[in-house]
């Protein structure tokens, strides 16, 4: 891992040695010695299998959960021992918890009165929020009686109107169906972005953490495994689980020598090793995307195949193949309209190029 070169200006959020756990029948260790620094104004994404621990993470953050061991800093300070209410942080919550009966302006200015503010200033951050938010249209509606993308907005709203430094969102996105989620992504990035308040994101689609994040924690049974930019988690991932959780993956046996990674099913490749991994035998990723297919006999520095199988899935026709090693190897191409994809028979031999710079060892 790269050392941490952030100064703690640059940090909201520090999470220092963090585990906590749940005494029960049997003890759980939701959260095992974790430690991120999460910079000011960005948007940070938690992502990970269920039952990973990043809700525990985000209620440790916000204050619901006491963490058994560690520290929590907040712009350098320690608010380990703040109750949630006096720390500059809120939470959008997956289910909203909007009050269906009050109107969405009186959702809005709820939290503003509980901190007693004047009447006046309540009105002007009411009607900032409904138009950051584009709701100034149903100011007067009942919350029960709006869309579901609609409560989305107005919970942003009333989480974001007492200007938090932090906004912790866990699976906001969940109960939205697909169209309205593509949506509601770009709006939360939007909503970042004009408001500079860090954004911590919970959420267990990787798709969803690539699209909207400046940075992703990938998590794992309590441990963050990688933190890093979408595209360093995609494309330098450094172990197998961090591939294989996001994106599709193609692993390979492989020979590692210095810098050089000669493949067992063929083909010498340049890749530069995570730290801590030996020379020797070691397991490469390719992404589909990465590998270039064509019918005939393979040449010089492509690998012999054969086809297995070939899914056209509109955009792009994944060819399945079958190398000299018996590994199996998915090469992903877009589909252009001249192409002719019935010349892609089964049992055909075939030859596989890879993009140079496209194998990542991994350490596992
Ligand atoms: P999901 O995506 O399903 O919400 P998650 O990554 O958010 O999962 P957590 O809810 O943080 O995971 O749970 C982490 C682990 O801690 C799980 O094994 C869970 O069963 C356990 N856990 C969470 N809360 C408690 C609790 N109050 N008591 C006991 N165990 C708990």
């Amino acid at each position: 891992p790269m050392p941490s070169t952030d100064s703690a200006d640059d940090v909201a959020v520090d999470v220092d040695r963090i585990s906590k756990i749940f005494q029960g029948e049997d003890e759980v260790r939701a959260l095992d010695d974790v430690s991120v620094a999460i910079r000011r104004n960005e948007f940070f994404t938690l992502l990970g299998p269920s039952g990973c621990g990043k809700t525990t993470l985000l209620r440790v953050i916000a204050g619901f959960e006491p963490p058994t061991m560690g520290a929590l800093r907040l712009g350098g300070r320690d608010i380990s021992r703040l109750p949630p209410n006096k720390r500059p942080i809120n939470t959008v919550f997956q289910n909203y918890a909007l009050f269906p009966h009050m109107s969405v302006a009186n959702n809005i200015a709820f939290g503003l009165e509980m901190l007693g503010k004047p009447k006046g200033e309540i009105q002007t951050i009411v009607y900032d929020m409904l138009k950051l938010v584009q709701m100034e249209h149903l100011k007067a509606r009942r919350t029960s009686e709006i869309s579901g993308g609609q409560q989305q907005r107005v919970a942003l709203a009333r989480a974001l109107a007492p200007k938090p430094e932090v906004l912790l969102l866990d699976e906001p996105l969940s109960a939205l169906d697909l169209k309205l989620r593509k949506e509601m992504q770009i709006e939360l990035k939007r909503l970042q972005h004009e408001t500079g308040i860090t954004f911590i994101f919970v959420t267990h689609d990787q798709e969803e953490a690539l699209t909207m994040s400046d940075r992703i924690a990938v998590m794992n049974a309590g441990k963050i495994l990688q933190v890093g930019s979408p595209r360093d988690i995609y494309e330098r991932p450094a172990e197998r689980f961090v591939a294989n959780f996001i994106g599709e993956s193609n692993f390979l046996d492989a020979t590692l020598n210095g810098h050089t990674v000669t493949l067992k099913a063929g083909g010498r490749f340049q890749a530069s090793p995570p730290a801590g991994v030996a020379d020797g035998a070691v397991s490469v990723l390719v992404r589909p995307e990465h590998g270039q297919v064509r019918m005939g006999e393979a040449a010089e520095g492509e690998l012999a195949a054969t086809i297995d199988t070939v899914v056209y899935s509109g955009e792009a026709t994944t060819v399945h193949l079958r190398l000299t090693t018996g590994e199996l190897f998915k090469a992903k191409m877009p589909n252009t309209p001249s192409e002719d994809g019935r010349s892609i028979e089964q049992g055909a031999a075939a030859a596989l190029s890879i993009a140079p710079g496209a194998v990542t060892v991994l350490k596992d």
